[in-house]
C-alpha cells in the first residue's frame, strides 16, 4: 500500500478492521487501532491527527516525551499507548506519560509501576505481555508464569485490562492469536493487544480489541 497519502492509508486500514470485525460479527468499535509512530517524526504524525486519528502507539518513553507533550496540547484527546519493553527505572517517567501500557511482563515491573502510580495518583491501564512464542529475548511474561504475574498486579493496584503478545516473525500469527485469547479467556481479561501491519486483520477475526499498526499507516522505518 502507498503509504504517501497517510490519511489514504489510515481510511483504508480502518475500512480492514471494520470488514475483519463484520466477519467474527463484531462492532467495528469494538476495536481501537493504535497508530505505532515510533521513529516518526512530528510532521508524519500531524496528518493521522487531522483526520481524527487519536490513539497512537511509541516504543520508547524518552522519544515519547519528545514528541508528543507538543502534539497533545494541539490536538486534545490522545490516547498514548507504550507498546515497547519497559525497564523498571523508567516507570515513573512511563506512568506520568503514557494512558495505556502494554507491556507488563514481570514482577520487578509491577512494583516499579505499582510505586510509581501510587506517587502519581495516576493509573494507566495495563496489558501483561505474554511470551506467547517461547522467545525470551522479546519480552513477555512465560505463559506458566503468568496467573502469579496476573495476581502480584492486582495486588500492586494496576489496573489490568488484558493481554498483549507479538508472535514469532515467518510464521502463521493465527494460532498465537487464538491462545493468546484463551488464555485471556481462562483469566476473565476482556481486551487483546494483538496484531501489527501484516496480521491485524486476522487478529481482528481471532478477538482482538487493540491492534498496533505501523507500517501500513507511516510507510516503513528507516
Ligand atoms: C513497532 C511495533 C508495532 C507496529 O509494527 P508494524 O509492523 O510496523 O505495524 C506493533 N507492536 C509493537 C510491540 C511494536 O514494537
Amino acid at each position: 500500500m502507498s503509504t504517501d497519502d497517510p490519511t489514504a492509508a489510515l481510511a483504508a486500514v480502518q475500512a480492514k478492521i471494520a470488514h475483519a470485525a463484520a466477519l467474527a460479527d463484531r462492532k467495528p468499535d469494538s476495536v481501537t487501532l493504535i497508530a505505532v509512530s515510533k521513529t516518526k517524526p512530528a510532521e508524519a504524525i500531524e496528518p493521522l491527527l487531522i483526520a481524527g486519528q487519536r490513539a497512537f502507539g511509541e516504543n520508547r518513553v524518552q522519544e515519547a516525551h519528545a514528541k508528543w507533550p507538543a502534539l497533545r496540547d494541539a490536538y486534545p484527546g490522545v490516547a498514548l499507548h507504550l507498546v515497547g519493553q519497559l525497564q523498571s527505572n523508567k516507570a515513573e517517567d512511563a506512568v506520568a506519560l503514557f494512558d495505556v501500557i502494554h507491556s507488563v511482563d514481570r514482577p520487578s515491573l509491577v512494583t516499579a509501576l505499582g510505586r510509581a502510580m501510587d506517587k502519581h495518583d495516576r493509573r494507566p491501564d495495563c496489558f501483561l505481555q505474554v511470551d506467547i512464542g517461547d522467545e525470551p529475548q522479546k519480552g513477555g511474561c512465560p505463559i506458566a508464569d503468568l496467573p502469579a504475574l496476573l495476581a502480584e498486579a492486582r495486588a500492586a493496584a494496576l489496573p489490568v485490562i488484558g493481554l498483549m503478545a507479538v508472535p514469532p516473525l515467518e510464521t502463521e500469527a493465527a494460532p498465537y492469536f487464538a491462545l493468546l485469547a484463551k488464555i485471556a479467556r481462562d483469566h476473565g481479561l476482556d481486551a487483546l493487544s494483538m496484531g501489527m501491519s501484516g496480521d491485524y486483520e486476522t487478529a481482528v477475526m481471532l478477538g482482538a480489541t487493540h491492534v498496533r499498526v505501523g507500517t501500513a499507516l507511516f510507510g516503513s522505518r528507516s
